[in-house]
């Protein structure tokens, strides 16, 4: 996320600090997503609702400490290829917020998560042993 001097593994007389760090991480991991809080499901509407979403592309839910999340991966338009970011000085508060202390370039992401759901058949298998009679559910309509 830094736009401090972009460094490459070819370097090997570097040492990862935090103003480095950034620089060993191939593609900038945490600029190529948007996460987005959801009402935590329950109902099998809930969850019908939800499948729609990740039948698009792209398009995850994980639940962790802090509830259920849309996960979308789209890489920020102002991505400079070389990894750093091209509005660095403007850049959005979260981008700001965002530490590189202990980052995804550390461990992913997905270690963290109680639940992910990849897209819709990974989803579509916790419905079925969810809900009994998941797949009638269109039967009384
Ligand atoms: S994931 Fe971590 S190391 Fe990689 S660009 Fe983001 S803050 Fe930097
Ligand atoms: S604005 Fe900059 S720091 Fe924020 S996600 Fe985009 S490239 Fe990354």
């Amino acid at each position: 996320m830094t736009d401090e001097k972009v460094v490459t593994w070819a370097d090997t007389t570097l040492k990862i600090t935090p103003e480095t760090k950034c620089g060993f991480c191939a593609g900038a991991r945490c600029c190529n997503y948007i996460t987005q809080s959801i009402d935590a499901p329950r109902s099998k509407d809930d969850f019908d609702h939800l499948l729609w979403q990740l039948a698009h592309r792209n398009v995850q839910a994980y639940k962790d400490k802090d509830g259920w999340f849309l996960l979308v991966l789209s890489t920020c338009t102002r991505l400079l290829p070389d990894g750093r970011c091209g509005i660095y000085e403007t850049r959005p508060q979260l981008c700001r917020d965002y530490s590189n202390d202990y980052c995804e370039y550390d461990s992913p992401a997905e270690e963290g998560f109680d639940l992910f759901f990849d897209g819709y058949d990974s989803l579509l298998a916790y419905c079925r042993k969810r809900f009994k009679n998941w797949d009638k559910r269109f039967n009384d309509e």
